[in-house]
């Protein structure tokens, strides 16, 4: 989410004549854009401000703004972030970038084309080209109050963009070459319950299915209380939505769902979990677990990892419970010690290796249809639809040797895998799926257009 909130900070920066600069050190502007979901990503966030300010010394025009989750939303929380971090100019809201625009030149003395913008995430990446895949924030904030999380307090209750919003800015995307977006929100699927008619999370599936040139629909975080049949229906029936649920269950214990004011229990949630695979089948499903939240017992825990047997999750992010000051259950005591926290989490993410590995197993000898990203240590680097990395050689003595394969689609017969990649072949064609022949585009051009391949793929 604030890798989409940083190109929106940063596009509408560039419009003003500012360009990106990959030097830290060349920039007139510098925007971090912090995380604070757990003390380790704040402590990276200030390890990254104390670093600039030998920059600011260097430069005394130059302009240091801190926005995202570090930022609370009043202006009276902000007061003691400008006296722990004198080296910040500006502490501004991510989705009220008004108040740096209002810092920069004045209109009038309109910035220099080379004067420089660095925006990126905690780590300060700098993205200044689009690549084959976006992010787009669909819905802000959270309506829900989980005893450990700082979210709802740093990014307020939802708020959906409308559809037509949406659409546009993905079709302006698919213009400069992406062929697939991940639509955001803290929980997708409340989408549109505020907006006018109501629309939900399948009609703007509908309307963005409709973008041409656009190639894949991915979709984060669902919410497992806000996840309708007609949602998981729509997944299976449109042909671009990939078969990818995230579904965070946090805990596989009712007394620690309950404490963590989750609002479901076990059972609902493997309900849940029946009917998306019923519903869409070869569909993937990840989750994010928290081990060690306050009182959290090893039976409790073991409770956890028995349900994470019987699901088998495509993929799981676990975590360690992290205290957050505000929250409700920084008042709880954090008594479980962080060696046994560590044993959870390695305990979760050893059975999930060995489930990884036996998903990955079914892939070898079959065709998976994988969408380039970029090459990467001599291969060419892409995802399945259910989110698999996929790497393949250059087709060396084929007629695709040579080829640039970004942003195309193709089918790659697996011949090794592990855990979390897979690696293949060219298997020749593009894919067709669910009915759709896909045709190749020209991800430099600003139309689509059916150019690089061998006619005989193209046209197959
Ligand atoms: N809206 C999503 C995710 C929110 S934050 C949801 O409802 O699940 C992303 C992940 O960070 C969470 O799923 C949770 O597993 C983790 N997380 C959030 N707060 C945390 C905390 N205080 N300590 C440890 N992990 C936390
Ligand atoms: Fe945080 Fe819960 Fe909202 Fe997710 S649903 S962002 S965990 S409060």
């Amino acid at each position: 989410m604030n890798h989409a909130d940083s190109i929106r900070i940063g596009s509408a920066l560039e419009q003003t004549g500012y360009t990106f600069t990959e030097q830290v050190d060349n920039a007139d502007l510098i925007i971090l854009n912090t995380c604070s979901v757990r003390q380790r990503a704040e402590d990276s966030a200030q390890g990254k401000l104390g670093s600039l300010g030998p920059l600011k010394k260097k430069n005394k025009d130059l302009v240091v703004a801190v926005t995202g989750c570090m930022v609370p939303p009043q202006e009276e929380g902000k007061r003691p972030l400008y006296k722990r971090f004198p080296m910040v100019d500006l502490f501004f809201d991510t989705l009220d970038p008004q108040s740096l625009i209002e810092i920069l030149p004045e209109p009038g003395c309109a910035p220099e084309p080379e004067q420089a913008l660095s925006v990126g995430g905690t780590g300060l990446t700098i993205q200044s080209k689009i690549g084959v895949t976006a992010f787009v924030s669909v819905i802000h904030g959270c309506n829900y109050t989980c005893s450990y999380c700082i979210v709802p307090l740093r990014r307020g209750k939802e708020k959906s963009r409308t559809i037509d919003e949406i659409v546009t800015e993905i079709k302006g995307y698919v213009k400069r070459g992406v062929r697939e977006v991940t639509l955001l929100g803290q929980t997708i699927d409340a989408y549109g319950h505020d907006l006018p008619g109501r629309p939900d999370l399948a009609d703007l599936f509908y309307a963005v299915n409709q973008i041409e040139g656009l190639w894949r629909i991915r979709f984060l975080t669902s919410h497992p209380k806000m996840m309708s049949y007609k949602m998981i229906k729509s997944v299976a029936d449109l042909p671009k939505v990939c078969e990818y649920f995230n579904l965070p269950v946090q805990a596989g214990d009712n007394a620690i769902l309950k404490a963590m004011k989750r609002p479901y229990t076990v059972e609902f949630y493997e309900k849940l979990a029946a009917t998306v695979r019923e519903t869409v089948p070869g569909s993937a499903l990840s989750t994010d677990i928290i081990v060690g939240f306050p009182g959290e017992t090893d039976e409790q825990f073991q409770h956890t990892y028995e349900l994470l047997e019987r699901i088998r999750f495509n993929e799981v992010h676990v975590a360690a419970y992290s205290p957050r000051p505000g929250t409700l259950a920084n008042t709880y005591e954090d008594n479980v010690p962080l060696e046994v926290k560590r044993e959870r989490l390695q305990a979760v993410e050893r059975l999930q290796e060995g489930i990884a590995r036996s998903y990955s197993q079914e892939f070898l000898g079959k065709d998976v249809e994988v969408l380039v990203e970029t090459r990467e240590k001599g291969k060419w680097k892409g995802r399945s639809r259910t989110n698999k990395l996929v790497f393949f050689d250059n087709p060396t003595g084929t007629e695709y040797d040579g080829l640039d394969w970004t942003g195309k689609l193709v089918d790659v017969t697996i011949e090794t895998v592990g855990p979390w990649s897979l690696v293949g072949r060219v298997a020749g064609t593009p894919a067709v799926r669910k009915g759709r022949l896909l045709p190749v585009f020209n991800a430099e051009a600003d139309t689509a257009c059916e150019v690089d391949l061998p006619l005989s793929i193209a046209n197959k």
